[in-house]
């Protein structure tokens, strides 16, 4: 008999009848004997529009408060008629979301009131979104005949610290509260589910995981309760060679290692929040992607490194887009300590996000990757804060450019990788910006024009045949 968490994703539960596939997926699980909690995440969008409707509300927009209100109601609503046929219970679910609602009308209209939007407030609004939908999976999974339970991330015992957005669980509380709540519970027979994506701190205030974060509910949920496997079902057949759409004869990856898995994430390979997999690589849990519209295939399962055949050399090649490049020179960094500690700390104290950095021996000169978006921010602060000091002499930026990431852990270690990914990409008459290969060697990265990236990935897709995997 198997232990199993189930999160799904706002793409799998979309539409009303996905709550449908849910809940009998649940159910053959449970009647094979597993035991399955099962965590849910927001409708597919919803989130992004709690967003939108708090910063109208900051705005002093009443209006926008009252027909989100209507909007947000009327969705899930229907989701529930489409998705339960017990009166009974499909009653119980309207009531249940309607005073839910209500709640966060409350809220949206105090954010007008006081014409202001904290961090903290922010994580409040964004917390509908799980508490709805996992409403709907809840009567769902009753309308099914199952004993489900309805659980918030505050409930179940999910407690963080208080940075609001992107907080951290306090994974020693967090694992023995989750694990006396839950493990009872599961031994009645009963089907926990619980909101993805929120939590609270001690004194019960509620935070949020960062976007994306069901997927971390799950694994700290997991290795709470030791499960045997936490299972994401999502709209794809798992974790890709490469993005489909720019190499067409891409396949899914049956098996990868945590590290592999983490390096894809932090790529932009948006399967996992880039954080998720630490509860699970830590407890040794293995996490498997699978897609709720082909649920006979077995997706990708993610296990530790030392369980994953050494022979490929290179597992997945990813294409960072919206990035830009800068440069900082001047011969007065050569031998000049410290500069490096100056540039990025002009750039972390201006919340500038590195994706990538790159410095040669001559020292004359550091480059590095930052988002877009980020770009003129970068480059002012970098200007004010360090040109005509004698140690820099010009900052320069190009805003065309992607970053080609190449990952995989068979590339420790084996030589002429490197020279492989270059050569393929040399052949296509490919200009290479700036290369950094991290020490952990899981990845090489690197930049080329924006023009070049797809042609890039393609070449190195065919070099190590990864159609053919
Ligand atoms: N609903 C949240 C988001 O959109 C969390 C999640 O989907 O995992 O980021
Ligand atoms: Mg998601």
């Amino acid at each position: 008999m198997k232990k199993i968490v189930m999160k799904f994703g706002g793409t799998s539960l979309a539409a009303g009848e996905n709550f449908r596939r849910m809940a009998s997926l649940v159910s053959r699980y449970v009647a094979q004997g597993c035991k399955v909690v099962a965590i849910i995440s927001a409708l597919e969008g919803v989130t992004d529009r709690l967003l939108e409707a708090s910063e109208e509300a900051k705005r002093g927009n009443l209006e926008s408060v009252y027909r989100f209100k209507g909007e947000i109601t009327e969705e899930h609503l229907a989701a529930a008629r489409r998705s339960i046929n017990d009166k009974h219970v499909r009653e119980e679910v309207a009531e249940a979301l309607r005073s839910t609602v209500d709640e966060l009308e409350k809220v949206l209209t105090g954010i007008v009131y006081v014409g202001e939007l904290t961090p903290k407030s922010r994580d409040y609004v964004l917390s509908f979104g799980e508490r709805l939908s996992t409403y709907i999976a809840w009567g769902t999974l009753r309308d099914v005949g199952l004993n489900a339970q309805y659980y918030t991330g505050e409930s179940v015992g999910i407690v963080t610290d208080s940075n609001f957005g992107e907080a951290k669980p306090l994974l020693n509380v967090t694992k023995h509260q989750v694990k006396s709540r839950l493990e009872p519970v599961l031994e009645e027979g009963v089907v926990p589910v619980i909101t993805g994506y929120i939590a609270a701190t001690q004194d019960g205030v509620t935070t949020t995981l960062g976007r994306g974060g069901s997927d971390y509910t799950a694994t700290i949920i997991g290795a709470a309760l030791g499960v045997d496997e936490v299972w994401i079902w999502t709209s794809v057949d798992g974790l890709m060679t490469s993005d489909p759409k720019i190499v067409p004869s891409a396949k899914v990856i049956p098996k990868i290692s945590f590290q592999e898995a983490t390096e894809m994430a932090i790529f932009g390979a948006k399967v996992m929040h880039p954080r998720a997999l630490e509860p699970a690589m830590e407890e040794n849990i293995p996490v498997r992607i699978r897609n709720i519209f082909n649920p006979e295939n077995p997706g990708t399962l993610i296990v530790r490194e030392q369980m994953v055949k050494p022979v490929d050399v290179v597992k997945a090649i990813a294409l960072v887009k919206d990035v830009a490049l800068v440069n900082v020179s001047g011969a007065g960094m050569i031998g000049a300590p410290g500069t490096a500690a100056k540039v990025f700390g002009v750039l972390g104290r201006n919340d500038v996000n590195i994706l990538m950095i790159s410095q040669s021996v001559s020292e004359a000169n550091i480059s590095f990757i930052i988002e877009r978006r980020s770009l003129e921010k970068a480059v002012n602060a970098l200007e004010i804060a360090l040109l005509g000091r004698g140690l820099i002499r010009e900052v320069t930026a190009e805003d065309d450019v992607c970053v080609v990431a190449v990952v995989g852990a068979g590339m420790r270690g084996t030589p002429g990788v490197a020279s492989r990914v270059f050569s393929a990409v040399a052949r296509r008459g490919i200009n290479v910006r700036m290369i950094a290969q991290g020490s952990s060697e899981l990845n090489i990265s690197f930049a080329v024009k924006k023009s070049d990236g797809e042609d890039a990935v393609q070449a190195i897709h065919e070099e190590f045949r990864l159609d053919k995997s």
